[in-house]
C-alpha cells in the first residue's frame, strides 16, 4: 500500500467511526481524537472540501494575565488564540463574545474573509480592545485551517522562510546576561534601569546612570551580543535624546519605545537624530497604523504584537509594507505561550523577521513546551499553530484579577508612565 492509499485508509476509518458514534453524542470527542491523529499521521483531519462550521467561542482568564480563546468546530478540531490587551481581559472576552453570533455557524477556514467582515463591519474600526478581540480570533482561525488541511500555518503562507527562530530573553542584569549567553541566547532586552519613573527632563546624574548600567551590560554581554533597550515610551522626547545619546557607544541592538507612538512626527524626529536603530509597534494597529510609522521613517524594526496588531493575517501584511522600507519584523510579545506559537509561524512564514519576544515557553501550559536551542526554536512541524494545550496543568491557573501597574512621580505625586 503507498502512503497515499494508507492515509486515505485512516481517514476513510476516522470518518467511519465518527459516523458511528455521532448518533451517540460522541462526535466531537471522536473527531478530537482524529484531530490528534492526524496531528501524529500528519494528514488532514478533514478532507478539503469536507463541511466544516464554528459551533462555539470559548474564552477563560489564565493566570498571571491572559485571556486564552477556544473556537470549536462540529468537526472537533479547535482553534486556540489569545484575544487579549494586557490589563483589560475581561473587556476583550466581552468583545469576543460580541463577535460570536457573526461566527456560528460559519467555515473558519474563510480566515481573511472573517477578518474583513469583524474589521469593517464593526462601523469603528480598529483600536486596542476591538483589533485584540479580532487578533486572537484571526490566530484561532488558522489553527483550524491548518488543523483541518494536517499543515502547519507558514505552509498556508508559502514557508517556511527559515529552519529556526531566533528568540530574545528580557534581564536588565549583568548576571542575567551571563547567564543567558551560558543558556545558549543571543539576544537579551533590558529594561532603562533609570533611577525613578521618569517624568520630566532628566539630569545628567540620570543619564549618565542609564548609560552606566548599559556599559555594564554590554561588558556582561561582549561585542557579539544583541541587546536591545525598551523605553516603554515613558521618556518626553527631550530626554530620550540624551539617553540615546549618551547608549550609542554602546550600540544596543535597538531603541524600543522612546516615545510614545501617538505623534509618529516626534519618532521620526528622533530616529533621524540617530544611527540607532529605533524599534516601535506593540501600540500600533493594523497596517494602517504602520503605514505611518513607514512612511515617516519613524522606526526600522517594528514590533507588532501578534495578539493586538490584527493577528496572522495583518502581521503578514504588515512584515510585507516593512519589507519595502527595508524594515525589519521583531513581534512584541509579553503573553503567553498561544501569542508566541502565532509569532512563530509569522516568522516562519516572513522573510524579514529579526527576532521573536517572549516570557513564557508554555511550561506549565502546554503538554510540549517549546525548547530553546543555541537561543532559537525550531519551526514547529504539527498541524495549525502546532500546539496542545495541557489541561491538567492549566487546572490551578485558570481566573486572575491583574490589575496594570499604578506609577507617580516621586517627586510630586503626578502621574507618570510605567
Ligand atoms: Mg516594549
Amino acid at each position: 500500500m503507498n502512503d497515499r492509499s494508507q492515509r486515505t485508509g485512516a481517514l476513510s476509518r476516522r470518518r467511519a467511526l465518527r459516523h458511528a458514534v455521532g448518533t451517540l453524542g460522541l462526535g466531537a470527542l471522536m473527531a478530537t481524537a482524529d484531530a490528534r491523529e492526524a496531528e501524529r499521521a500528519g494528514d488532514a483531519a478533514i478532507g478539503a472540501r469536507e463541511s466544516l462550521k464554528i459551533t462555539r467561542l470559548e474564552t477563560f482568564l489564565v493566570k498571571p494575565r491572559w485571556l486564552f480563546l477556544k473556537v470549536h468546530t462540529d468537526a472537533g478540531i479547535v482553534g486556540l488564540g489569545e484575544p487579549i490587551v494586557e490589563g483589560r481581559a475581561k473587556t476583550c472576552a466581552v468583545a469576543v463574545e460580541e463577535i460570536a453570533p457573526y461566527l456560528v455557524g460559519k467555515d473558519p477556514r474563510r480566515v481573511v474573509h472573517h477578518w474583513q467582515a469583524i474589521y469593517r463591519h464593526a462601523f469603528y474600526r480598529g483600536g486596542p480592545i476591538l483589533t485584540s478581540a479580532l487578533s486572537g480570533i484571526d490566530q484561532a482561525l488558522w489553527d483550524i485551517k491548518g488543523k483541518a488541511l494536517g499543515v502547519p500555518v507558514y505552509e498556508l503562507l508559502g514557508g517556511p522562510t527559515r529552519d529556526r527562530v531566533r528568540v530574545y530573553l528580557h534581564t536588565s542584569t549583568p548576571e542575567g546576561i551571563r547567564d543567558g549567553l551560558r543558556r545558549g541566547f543571543t539576544a537579551f532586552k533590558a529594561g532603562p534601569a533609570g533611577r525613578r519613573a521618569s517624568g520630566r527632563i532628566e539630569n545628567k546624574a540620570a543619564v549618565d546612570h542609564v548609560a552606566e548600567q548599559f556599559a555594564a551590560l554590554r561588558e556582561a554581554g561582549g561585542p557579539e551580543a544583541d541587546i536591545g533597550v525598551d523605553f516603554h515610551g515613558a521618556l518626553s522626547p527631550q530626554t530620550a535624546r540624551l539617553y540615546i545619546k549618551a547608549l550609542e557607544p554602546y550600540q544596543p541592538l535597538f531603541i524600543e519605545e522612546p516615545v510614545q507612538c501617538q505623534n509618529v512626527d516626534v519618532l521620526a524626529d528622533i530616529a533621524q537624530g540617530t544611527h540607532l536603530p529605533i524599534a516601535t509597534g506593540e501600540r500600533i494597529f493594523t497596517k494602517w497604523g504602520f503605514r505611518e510609522i513607514l512612511e515617516k521613517r519613524a522606526a526600522s524594526i517594528l514590533q507588532p504584537d501578534l495578539c493586538h496588531a490584527g493577528g496572522i493575517t495583518e502581521c503578514r501584511l504588515i512584515a510585507g509594507m516593512a519589507e519595502a522600507y527595508y524594515a525589519t519584523i521583531a513581534p512584541h510579545n509579553p503573553l503567553g505561550p498561544i501569542s508566541l506559537a502565532a509569532g512563530i509561524q509569522l516568522a516562519a512564514a516572513i522573510p524579514n523577521f529579526l527576532c521573536q519576544e517572549q516570557v513564557s515557553l508554555g511550561d506549565g501550559y502546554l503538554k510540549r513546551p517549546f525548547q530553546v536551542e543555541g537561543g532559537y526554536i525550531p519551526v514547529p512541524t504539527a498541524p495549525g499553530l502546532g500546539i496542545e494545550l495541557d489541561e491538567d496543568a492549566l487546572a490551578d491557573k485558570i481566573d486572575h484579577d491583574w490589575r496594570n501597574r499604578e506609577s507617580y512621580n516621586a517627586d510630586d505625586g503626578s502621574v507618570v508612565d510605567w
